[in-house]
């Protein structure tokens, strides 16, 4: 089904084992770019508002997914259901599964120091055999992306897991599309916090 715009946000009309689909392709064709993935809840919306270019990057992402009941709602509401709600840490769980069967190295961005490291060792006992290529908690300000850039390139990433908090993340993995040396980026909010425990 085509996507659904909720206040003018794009969000896709895909059940948790389409977006599994979803996922292998993107991380299986070659694009020229990066791709990102946004799971947008009720904030998103209402900051798109305002912001044209949180909106815009929203709109442009390879996957936009339905985080939360508030937009399973509004698309059934607006007669273009979405099945169900498909949340950040699910995503990143499924991501470090085809990860590990593929090969493919995840990079943890994000969160207070020591944060991302134990999300990792978390997504390992989850998903044993995952890769993760480093961590970096680091901060979404322009003045470190090209340090930040660097340590994803040296460390052979796949996958960027950016943990940033919205809008930050995802304008951050937005701002960098052409210069982020990985298939793929996600915004990940509280993630690696509830990962970690
Ligand atoms: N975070 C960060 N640097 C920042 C802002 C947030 O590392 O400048 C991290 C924060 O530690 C947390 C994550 O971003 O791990 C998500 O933050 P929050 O829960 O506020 O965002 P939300 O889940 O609401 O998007």
């Amino acid at each position: 089904p085509s996507p659904v715009y909720v206040l003018g946000v794009r969000v896709d009309r895909l059940t948790q084992s389409q977006v599994l689909i979803a996922l292998k392709e993107v991380l299986s064709s070659s694009h020229a770019s990066c791709q990102q993935i946004v799971t947008v809840n009720p904030e998103f919306v209402m900051a798109a508002q305002q912001n044209t270019v949180f909106r815009q990057c929203i709109n442009q992402a390879a996957l936009v997914l339905a985080d939360g009941i508030g937009i399973v709602l509004a698309a059934r509401f607006l007669r273009q259901p979405i099945a169900e709600r498909v949340t950040g840490v699910d995503t990143l769980v499924e991501l470090a599964r085809l990860a590990a069967e593929h090969g493919y190295r995840l990079y943890l961005l994000g969160a207070a120091p020591g944060v991302a490291e134990s999300a990792g060792a978390r997504l390992q006992e989850l998903v044993p055999g995952v890769q993760i290529a480093g961590t970096y908690a680091g901060s979404p300000a322009p003045e470190e992306e090209n340090e930040i850039l660097e340590r994803i390139r040296s460390a052979q990433a796949d996958i960027v897991c950016v943990a940033y908090g919205a809008p930050a993340q995802d304008l951050w993995i937005f701002r960098n599309l052409q210069r982020i040396p990985a298939s793929l980026a996600m915004g990940v909010g509280g993630s690696f916090d509830f990962l970690a425990g």
